[in-house]
């Protein structure tokens, strides 16, 4: 990971890796091509033999070993999730490393219960029982986005490695010594090294891992690439889970608790640069707390420290990551802005680096950009409604469906609301929090992906369900086998309208 030389920047074969507040470059990895991957896939089908035919709870104790690295070197990760990022301290500790270790945590402890053979009792079927058993599907490929870098390929590597999978991950482009960071305190517990591994490279990697015989794939990411990995999968019959993009909105109804409200949403529009699949994106907040909404929203986004986070001081806010999804910021903000909206506070690059100053846009209509295409950055639209009928209805009406906000003083009437909109997840009166709590499932609706993960069975998914139909009383001969006959019609006819009668 040494510094590297302005004439090296420009090498195909290689990605570099830059400090997004300072530019710096952090170090470079390889463009690894289909036969690296289809390598380290073999490698990773013969170091799942073993893996595999061990019983659950002895892969839960030695991925407690795993987990126990993580906590003793948490310090070194958030270092480099500070630095590749640019996010904060707290959020590389609270919404990285701390969720990925409570994940495994939990997992560690239920996954022997989870996968155990689950008996069921058949309605009809008397004299034969059944059960589910749950298989290793062999090796898993993870494709991961750059905004949590370690999160979302760790913890869904964690729930493969211990459903008896080994796991070969394609990290983004733009963060991946995360990744490297991680394979080394993987190889630091003495499990076996090519049980976890880490392919580096753009996008022709991630098709490449596709490619190289999987039994699995788990993609995050866009949902333009997500179709385009969802139809590889289809095309070679993988079973696979895609998670897409958001665009979440926040319902405010007239009795919410404004001052709690606008701290809530601040941090849900903000947190982590407003790169997260399940920020706040829109606002439709009651004509009746509209404006006193706005003035608390602008002067909490007002008091927001944004600094470089790898330097000492307190910072609410970082650096966005990624130059790119930078210009999509100010493509939205200006296309906004020539629509009608108003930059209330931000609405510019602020000081070196990638950072953008937290935006506020409000007298949004629902017809703009910015209130139906994703945004994955620090910007917060704000629209004004008649009603919390009109703010329903706004709110289902997108191509996405990942999470939802209602902000309510009547906690039944927000599970009410709640349950109307078109989202796999909606949060009453908080933001983000809940993708951190491994017990509950996790996945979008409509564009926003296919098929969840975290949870019992979101860990039951990364495994083959298999089933066994045994006999559990044995007599010389089944009634439904041969030969039929008229007679055998005839008592099947007048059995069936007895037992459904
Ligand atoms: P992206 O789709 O550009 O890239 C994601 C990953 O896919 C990267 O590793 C990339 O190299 C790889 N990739 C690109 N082309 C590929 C191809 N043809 N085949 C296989 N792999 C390919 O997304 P991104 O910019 O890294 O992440 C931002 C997006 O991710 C946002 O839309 C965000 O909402 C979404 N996201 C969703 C969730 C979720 O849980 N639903 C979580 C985080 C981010």
């Amino acid at each position: 990971m040494g510094a590297l030389q302005s004439t090296d920047i420009e090498r195909k074969d290689v990605i570099v890796s830059r400090n997004p507040a300072t530019r710096e470059v952090l170090g470079e990895v390889p463009d690894q091509g289909a036969a690296e991957v289809k390598a380290a896939v073999a490698r990773a089908r013969a170091a799942q033999k073993e893996w595999g035919e061990l019983p659950v709870k002895e892969r839960c104790e030695r991925m407690r070993r795993f987990r126990d690295v993580l906590i003793h070197r948490a310090p070194e990760l958030i270092d480099l999730l500070v630095r590749e990022c640019g996010k904060t301290r707290t959020e590389a500790l609270s919404m990285d490393v701390m969720t990925t270790i409570d994940l495994a945590t939990y997992f560690i402890k239920r996954g022997p219960k989870i996968l155990a053979p689950h008996s069921i009792s058949l309605h009809l079927l008397k004299t034969r029982g059944s059960y589910l058993h749950y298989v290793p599907r062999g090796v898993v490929g993870i494709i991961s986005p750059w905004n949590f870098p370690f999160a979302i390929p760790m913890g869904e590597a964690m729930m493969a490695l211990i459903t008896g999978s080994a796991v070969v991950n394609k990290p983004s482009e733009i963060t991946p010594l995360i990744a490297l960071k991680t394979k080394s305190l993987w190889d630091a517990t003495g499990l076996p090294p090519d049980l976890f591994q880490v392919v580096t490279g753009r996008g022709a990697t991630g098709a490449a891992l596709i490619d190289s015989g999987v039994d699995f794939i788990h993609f995050t990411g866009s949902t333009a690439v997500g179709k385009k990995v969802a139809a590889a999968c289809g095309e070679r019959l993988i079973p696979n889970v895609v998670e897409l993009g958001g665009k979440a909105p926040a319902v405010v109804c007239a009795d919410a608790d404004v001052d709690r409200t606008a701290k809530a949403l601040v941090w849900g529009a903000f947190a982590n640069q407003g790169q997260v699949c399940i920020s706040v994106e829109r606002v439709y907040a009651h004509q009746s707390v509209h404006d006193e909404l706005v003035e608390k929203v602008v002067a909490l986004t007002q008091k927001l420290r944004q600094g470089d986070p790898s330097t000492a001081g307190d910072f609410d806010t970082g650096t966005m990551t990624w130059d790119h999804q930078v210009e999509i910021v100010e493509e939205r903000i200006k296309t906004a802005v020539s629509q009608g909206a108003q930059v209330r506070t931000g609405g510019k690059r602020a000081g070196t680096g990638l950072a953008f100053s937290p935006t506020v846009l409000t007298e949004c209509r629902h017809d703009m950009d910015v209130m139906k295409k994703e945004i994955f950055g620090p910007v917060m639209p704000i629209m004004k409604v008649r009603d919390e009928e009109e703010a329903v209805r706004l709110a289902n009406d997108s191509h996405l469906g990942l999470a939802a906000y209602v902000f309510t003083g009547d906690r039944q009437k927000g599970k009410r609301l709640a349950e109307r909109i078109e989202a796999g997840t909606v949060m009453v009166n908080d933001c983000l929090l809940a993708y951190g709590a491994p017990e509950v499932p996790f996945g979008g609706l409509k564009q926003s992906g296919i098929g969840h993960t975290h949870s019992d069975q979101g860990l039951r998914d990364l495994c083959q369900t298999r089933h066994v139909n045994y006999d559990r009383l044995a007599f010389k001969r089944e009634m439904w086998w041969y030969p039929y006959s008229d007679k055998m019609y005839k008592r099947t006819l007048g059995l069936m309208k007895w037992l459904f009668r």
